[in-house]
């Protein structure tokens, strides 16, 4: 096949990492943790507004582990998560011997349903147990219902995890993804909208908090001469090498916002000319997403799966979207609150590629293959 593979988001060299890389490597900072990892951090908190402490960490699962642990979440406890979302979300739970609770999406952002949620806390309390916290996460970067769900969260006084590992950019009211929750949670694993190759970072609003976070992510080694534990440790802080690309990556973040927001409006000329397909979007203007993944919905599952074999045709990557947790084998025994509309989301949506290098090229492959699709569909509509 002479056409190179597209990918649904492939990470990319701004060309500023060398500098870092080198530096690092030269002054024998070959390390986890170091002065790449302190000027990340900083260039993050000015980000956002210095208005929050941000802990750089290995990946952004561990940045979850480390929030439900300084939570105090325990063996035993409940803790709510979306149940649509990618595994790393629900995966720390577990990590901490606690309980998971699934609840499900709402059509407009397809994240955390608020109705479900508040039903889920209710019936949980009734039950015996106030679940100690909630995982809501920002989809794709669409951002959730953020003024519904806390709502929600603090008239039950429960601490919110907001998972906003696909989310860097997107914002709510004006207000940037990451910084509405008690703790926030960002990803730079590869296939997110900058990248370290692997890394995550804890979003809090207390320097003390973000200390305690460094601590626990550096093997909790209290103050001695030699090394000493009073607390469970964890290897989990950023690379030194790793920062080094996020401090390259960091200066592309806001092309890379603009070019995953090109590739909407890519798709949404295409998409507006065809029939019963929606192409995810933003609900008004409270919403901003990064448009890290554009994703639609067709009209059956076994439409989705047409167009997908036929990108698949085109050596083009597309995938279904995530599946939901409470759908899982390993989360099956847990309870879930809502009805189908995760479940129809995984049925019948596609993620379409998106990445910040699309070319003019591929994306005229990828309209070829959409329209053909189409066209070839409705002439069987009409066939039978
Ligand atoms: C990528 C991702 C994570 C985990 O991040 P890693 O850095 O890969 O550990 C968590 N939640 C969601 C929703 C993600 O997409």
């Amino acid at each position: 096949m002479n056409n190179n593979r597209i990918y649904l988001s492939l990470s990319q060299e701004s060309g500023f990492e060398q500098k870092y890389i080198q530096k690092a490597l030269k002054t024998n900072w070959i390390t986890s943790g170091g002065p790449n990892v302190d000027e990340f951090e900083n260039v993050l908190e000015s980000y956002f507004e210095n208005e929050n402490y941000i802990a750089a960490s290995n990946s952004g699962t561990s940045a979850i582990h480390l929030a439900l642990i300084l939570l105090g979440v325990k063996a035993g406890d409940e803790v709510i998560c979306q149940s649509m979302t990618f595994s790393a979300s629900a995966n720390p739970i577990l990590y901490q011997n606690a309980y998971p609770i699934f609840v499900d999406s709402e059509r407009d952002t397809w994240n955390i349903c608020p109705k479900n949620l508040e039903i889920a806390i209710k019936d949980r309390i009734k039950k015996g147990k106030k679940p100690k916290a909630i995982i809501a996460v920002h989809l794709y970067g669409m951002p959730y219902k953020v003024d519904e769900v806390h709502a929600i969260a603090d008239r039950y006084e429960i601490p919110i995890i907001e998972d906003s590992a696909e989310a860097l950019g997107s914002s709510y009211k004006g207000k940037k993804c990451g910084s509405f929750g008690v703790f926030g949670v960002l990803s730079f694993n590869g296939n997110k909208i900058i990248t370290t190759s692997s890394g995550g970072a804890l979003i809090t609003n207390s320097k003390e908090i973000k200390e305690k976070a460094i601590f626990f992510a550096t093997q909790s080694k209290d103050i001695a001469s030699h090394y000493q534990h009073s607390e469970i440790g964890y290897n989990y802080r950023m690379s030194n090498i790793c920062a080094g690309i996020g401090l390259g990556q960091i200066k592309i973040l806001e092309k890379n916002i603009n070019l995953r927001r090109d590739n909407h409006l890519f798709y949404d000329n295409i998409f507006k000319h065809i029939k019963n397909v929606q192409l995810f979007d933003n609900l008004n203007d409270d919403f901003f997403s990064n448009y890290w993944l554009n994703t639609i919905l067709l009209e059956t599952k076994k439409e989705r799966e047409g167009l997908r074999l036929a990108f698949e045709e085109a050596n083009i990557e597309s995938r279904p979207l995530w599946k939901p947790m409470h759908l899982q084998p390993v989360f099956k025994k847990y309870p879930y609150y809502g009805h189908k509309i995760a479940e129809e989301l995984f049925e019948k949506g596609l993620c379409l590629p998106s990445g910040s290098n699309l070319t003019n090229k591929d994306k005229s492959r990828i309209k070829e293959v959409i329209v053909n699709f189409f066209k070839r569909n409705i002439k069987l509509k009409n066939e039978n």
